[in-house]
């Protein structure tokens, strides 16, 4: 079976997370993904295949005879699709032979358009998956799922020589969870790999540093006729506190390595305000100057107010998985030398956001993010490249490959 008849199959199970659960899966439907394929993974000749009660589905493919000292790696993709745009009655239509111009999605008024995604010029000619512009394509990350189920098979059925390969699939990943009871020791894999990035060849392993910041303005309020020299306005307390930092480093205006401050929501009246921001830097100094910024805007603004007028508490999401994948960093070398073996010029580009990797990275497990061919996640326009999959499927075959090549 092709990774795209996979990803087909997989996208039509309604699987989206939510941010309402407070269990692990936060949606019991994502289960009946979850069973579907560990039916498929023992068919396939896996063993070790594993449900466990967080929806966590475990397999391996044990070592070759006379392979069992190479390095044993593992493969990850997330099941969940995102909570805030619809994932039931996913509808996918194969485009063949792709023009190269706009792609009406049924009757739904939406266009997939190369004006908007500029990257589908380059598409022209391959076999594209679409929505019916309705729901989500699911394609983050069933694609992933899809690729890493077809090189499973492959590597069993084609007699591929390989050292141990782990595979797991996760819950939860779109709110933040995916990688948080993952059992690492029933996993075994000394270096790993998500199976959730974009286009071909980009191998991701740098991610943001992350943090929260909730900032607390307390006023005073009087009645505003009388209330020269003694009223403070919190409302705009908060406005002068925003105003201090950097206006261009936000996300509207920052790309690559350039990191932000992200105001998220702002409530506020004469007596309280709030202001919720997220911080995102690659560079960990420029990070913790970021931090650094705003606790001296607050300290600033007590000395000038007086002291609780501002509270700020800045809370640590995050890490960028560099710091962990350096010293490991084969795990980078392997893929891009799969990468080229394929005839692909791989490349690297800083993630702008996390992955389950990053967290697994610090949990002991260097973990960088592959490709998955496929493109504009997270609502209607989501699409996948079918050609691009196999291109993706062959990429983790290869991967494999080239560590079963340093066997001893
Ligand atoms: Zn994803």
């Amino acid at each position: 079976m092709k990774a795209y008849e996979r990803l087909i199959k997989y996208a039509k199970i309604h699987t989206a997370s939510s941010e309402e659960g407070s269990e692990t899966p936060s949606t019991s439907r994502q289960f009946d993904l979850a069973n579907a394929l560990a039916e498929e993974m023992k068919q396939i000749g896996m063993t070790g295949v594993y449900v466990d009660g967080h929806c966590y589905v475990y397999g391996v493919i044990e070592a070759d005879k006379g392979y069992e000292n190479v390095t044993p790696t593992g493969f990850l993709a997330h099941i969940d699709t995102v909570p805030d745009f619809p994932g039931e009655n996913v509808c996918p239509r194969i485009i063949e032979n792709y023009d190269g111009g706009d792609i009406a999605l049924s009757d739904s008024g939406r266009v997939l358009s190369p004006a908007d995604f500029p990257h589908l010029e380059k598409l022209k000619g391959k076999t594209l998956i679409v929505t019916d512009g309705k729901t989500v394509l699911g394609a983050d990350d069933k694609a992933g799922v899809a690729e890493i189920m077809t090189a499973a098979e492959r590597i069993i059925k084609e007699k591929i020589p390989h050292g141990r390969v782990s595979v797991c699939f996760c819950p939860d990943e779109e709110i933040g969870h995916g990688a948080a009871l993952l059992d690492l020791g029933r996993f075994g894999a000394e270096l790993g790999y998500t199976v959730d990035g974009g286009a071909l060849a980009d191998i991701e392993y740098e991610n943001f540093n992350a943090a929260g910041a909730e900032v607390l303005f307390r006023g005073k309020n009087v009645h505003p006729g009388g209330a020269k020299n003694t009223m403070i306005n919190a409302a705009l307390l908060a406005m002068e506190f925003n105003s201090m930092l950097p206006s261009a480093d936000v996300p509207s205006l920052t790309e690559g390595y350039e990191g932000f401050f992200h105001l998220t929501e702002m409530s506020g009246a004469v007596d309280s305000a709030k202001l919720s921001y997220i911080i995102r830097d690659h560079d960990e100094n420029t990070f913790r100057a970021r931090k650094k910024c705003m606790e001296h805007i607050a300290k600033t603004m007590n000395e000038k107010y007086g002291e609780g007028t501002v509270t700020l508490n800045i809370k640590e999401q995050y890490r960028n998985m560099i710091e962990m994948v350096k010293p490991r960093f084969e795990v980078v070398e392997k893929a891009f030398e799969a990468a080229r073996s394929l005839g692909l010029e791989p490349t690297a580009s800083p993630i702008r956001g996390g992955t389950d990797g990053a967290q697994l990275s610090f949990r002991g497990l260097p973990c960088p993010n592959l490709p998955t061919g496929s493109y504009g996640h997270h609502g209607p326009y989501e699409h996948a490249v079918c050609e691009d999959m196999d291109v993706c499927t062959d990429l983790i075959i290869n991967i494999i490959r080239c560590y079963a090549n340093d066997k001893k």
